[in-house]
């Protein structure tokens, strides 16, 4: 070894779902199907080229006033990064700091433990029960933070504000963080805790719901306390994250509420009837908040079957160790699309 390559922090990364780039039905990574409301594309076709020469607003002011109006909370609230990954990311700098473990489930959004590993945050993670459910019990113990999906990743099992209460209330003395990027499909947002609970943190997405992975946009509603925390370590980072494009782009996105509601309900609908046509074919779905399934066949190995489906051209979410060997993880693309993911099945299924 190098002398020098003591010194280099090495990390194992997250790694994302494949972003294939020809033409296939993508069913992987969580996209929407829709496209993002009309007022964006009006707002790409209308930026002015030269406007790039200057940096951006490092408040993000319009599109944090948006939001805020949007969920009727304070501008000193809201706090917006590139995508929900850099805001939880900034969360975990900023308020995972004892030496205690921060708790997390073991079957969740592996990137909490790629962070924690960066930042060399101490972390414990809390075993799902059989029907890979949070057990809130696990999170009463001391700890040094908590943070959970609701909806949880990759299960798609949403628990009620009553459950997601009692963890918080369990943990005054640490920030809670909730991470709502798949809430809009599932039910009751945490953020109407805010006013009781000074530990929480809310964070949510534009990458789901609102039809804009590729935009990157996420962030955090909390007291304006932690926020001003989040925005001290943002600043010691990187004054300008959100780029002028996305700070116009979403905002359109928030103003059109009546067509995230027509999209969400699409999306809703399909998982309803898509779930309806996995157990006719004998799968087992878990119960799904979320735009994706979580499905495990009793006859069919879920590796061959993610491999299989990838030669016609199908790409599905398959992680293949531990519990959840034998489950893939499906978005619920169009109506078109499942139907596409149907027909593969029935016909492999039949030979
Ligand atoms: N949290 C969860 C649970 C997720 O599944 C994802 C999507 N990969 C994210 C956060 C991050 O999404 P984004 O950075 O696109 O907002």
């Amino acid at each position: 070894m190098k002398a020098f390559e003591k010194n280099i922090r090495r990390v194992e990364p997250y790694v994302p779902g494949e972003q294939p780039q020809h033409k296939v039905i993508k069913l992987n990574t969580n996209e929407n199907p829709y496209p993002p409301a009309p007022g964006v594309k009006k707002v790409l076709e209308q930026m002015d080229a030269d406007r790039l020469r200057l940096y951006p607003d490092p408040e993000a002011s319009v599109l944090v006033e948006a939001l805020a109006e949007h969920y009727g909370v304070g501008k000193g609230q809201v706090f917006v990064g590139v995508g929900s990954d850099d805001v939880l990311s900034m969360c975990f700098l900023t308020f995972f700091n004892s030496e205690k473990p921060v708790l997390f489930p073991d079957i969740t959004y592996s990137f909490y433990k790629v962070w924690a590993e960066l930042y060399r945050i101490p972390y414990e993670c809390q075993k799902l029960d059989e029907s890979f459910r949070i057990v809130r019990e696990d999170y009463y113990k001391e700890n040094g933070g908590v943070i959970f999906p609701n909806p949880n990743a990759p299960t798609g099992i949403y628990e009620g504000l009553e459950f997601v209460e009692d963890i918080i209330a369990h943990n005054q003395d640490v920030i809670v963080i909730v991470d709502e990027a798949y809430i809009d499909f599932a039910g009751k947002s945490a953020l109407e805790l805010l006013e009781r609970y000074e530990n929480l943190i809310v964070v949510q997405t534009f990458s789901k719901a609102r039809s804009m992975a590729g935009m990157r946009i996420g962030y955090a509603i909390a007291s304006p306390e932690l926020i001003k925390h989040l925005n001290d370590v943002k600043y010691s980072f990187n004054s300008y994250t959100m780029n002028q494009t996305s700070l116009a782009c979403g905002v359109e996105a928030v103003k059109d509420q009546a067509y995230f509601e027509r999209t969400v309900k699409q999306i809703v609908d399909t998982r309803a009837w898509a779930v309806k046509q996995f157990e006719e074919l004998g799968f087992t779905c878990l119960d799904s908040g979320a735009n994706f399934v979580f499905v495990t066949h009793p006859a069919h190995d879920a590796g061959e079957l993610f491999e299989e489906l990838k030669k016609d051209g199908i790409y599905v979410r398959y992680w293949g160790s531990g519990r959840i060997r034998q489950y893939l993880r499906i978005t619920i693309g169009t109506r078109e699309e499942m139907e596409a993911l149907f027909a593969f099945f029935r016909n492999k299924f039949i030979d």
